[in-house]
């Protein structure tokens, strides 16, 4: 009805329908107020319910324990990437990193400005195409904390597992945020930038265990955890209308079923696209070990340059759109996040095999 398309952009991602009804039908006038979320003071009665909203929504959805503060902050995962160890660093100034990637690469050049980094678990030398084991007799005991990239955007691993860590696990979950159900208790800390899978760009959540509060005294107000966590992430103006959005988005995964329900679903869509990608002759998947493979992004290849510019070209023409991969795989890239219906993996699947008889 309002000739959508399949996006399959890794970020910004698609929104759900229904997420995005209800923010036109209360754009004029929300709740009574005579104005929009996006016109209103942060200080307002109604803001106020949106982001304890959000927060108890996400609380819910994750059961997020007690002793962790949830951060509603700007600057994406990117920000972070310097704002971990500037905040986390303990007197050793060492922090331990996994390199799964581009983003994890990121991560690490920052955290290298500020300490000393070692990398634990490399897949580099495979183009990233693997989730590297992380054996604990390499993590340095005195080090602040291990740093992860749970879900890899680009060249599309995820963890299924977790590396036995004596010190505090710190995780960007960007890419996989809500996808799946986790254990919080097994992290100190997770972050995630909004735009892939849970709303409009500009946010970023934190979720970061008490404990790690604190630590570095006299940081920049603003590069502060204690700050946000003191002002209830309202020290300065927050991204409010984004946070809005989340808090619709969160309200509908708790309707569906929460993050359980989405991650059986999850499941059933990567497994339609990889299924077909495998009975291909022409595609082959980046990532070839089952366990290794994200639910979120799908990046697959012919090899063959200007059969995978076609492709991209015959897609876009079915309304199946950004599927263009990284430059740093090529090819091409499904991503999936939780508001993609399951009638567009159905749909791409289809084209694949469709694609793959025609020109092989
Ligand atoms: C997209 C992404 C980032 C970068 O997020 P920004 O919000 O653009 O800073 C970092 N890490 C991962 C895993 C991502 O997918």
């Amino acid at each position: 009805m309002y000739d959508r398309v399949f996006n399959f952009s890794a970020g910004p991602a698609m929104i759900s329908e229904t997420v995005l009804e209800k923010a036109r039908d209360e754009m004029m006038n929300y709740a009574g107020s005579g104005m929009s979320v996006m016109e209103m003071s942060h200080r307002s009665s109604w803001f106020k319910e949106i982001i304890e909203g959000a927060e108890s929504s996400l609380r819910q959805l994750m059961a997020i324990p007690g002793n962790y503060k949830v951060l509603f902050l700007q600057g994406g995962a990117s920000t972070q990437f310097y704002m971990i160890p500037l905040n986390l660093l303990n007197s050793s100034k060492k922090a331990d990193y996994a390199n799964t990637g581009a983003w994890s690469k990121k991560a690490i050049a920052e955290a290298k400005k500020l300490g000393d980094v070692k990398v634990v678990g490399d897949s580099s030398e495979r183009n990233f195409s693997y989730i590297p084991k992380i054996s604990t007799s390499d993590i340095r005991e005195e080090s602040s904390y291990l740093h992860i990239t749970s879900n890899n955007t680009i060249y599309g691993t995820r963890y299924t597992y977790l590396p036995e860590s004596p010190i505090p696990l710190v995780s960007d979950w960007s890419s996989g945020i809500l996808s799946e159900v986790i254990d919080v208790n097994d992290y100190a800390m997770i972050y995630a930038g909004a735009q892939k899978n849970i709303g409009p760009a500009g946010l970023t959540i934190v979720i970061i265990r008490d404990d790690l509060l604190g630590l570095n005294p006299d940081l920049p107000t603003m590069m502060d955890y204690q700050t946000h966590v003191d002002a209830g992430s309202l020290f300065n103006t927050p991204p409010s209308y984004a946070i809005y959005i989340a808090k619709l988005v969160f309200e509908e995964i708790l309707r569906d079923g929460g993050v359980s329900a989405i991650e059986e679903l999850n499941k059933r869509k990567a497994g339609i696209i990889y299924q077909a990608i495998d009975d291909s002759k022409l595609f082959k998947a980046h990532v070839e070990s089952e366990e290794d493979r994200s639910l979120m992004n799908i990046p697959f290849f012919s090899g063959n340059e200007d059969l995978d510019k076609r492709f991209l070209q015959e897609a876009a023409e079915e309304g199946l759109l950004t599927l263009k991969g990284h430059r740093s795989v090529g090819g091409m890239r499904a991503s999936i996040y939780n508001a993609m219906p399951i009638e567009g993996c159905e749909k791409l699947a289809k084209f694949i095999l469709a694609f793959d008889k025609a020109n092989s």
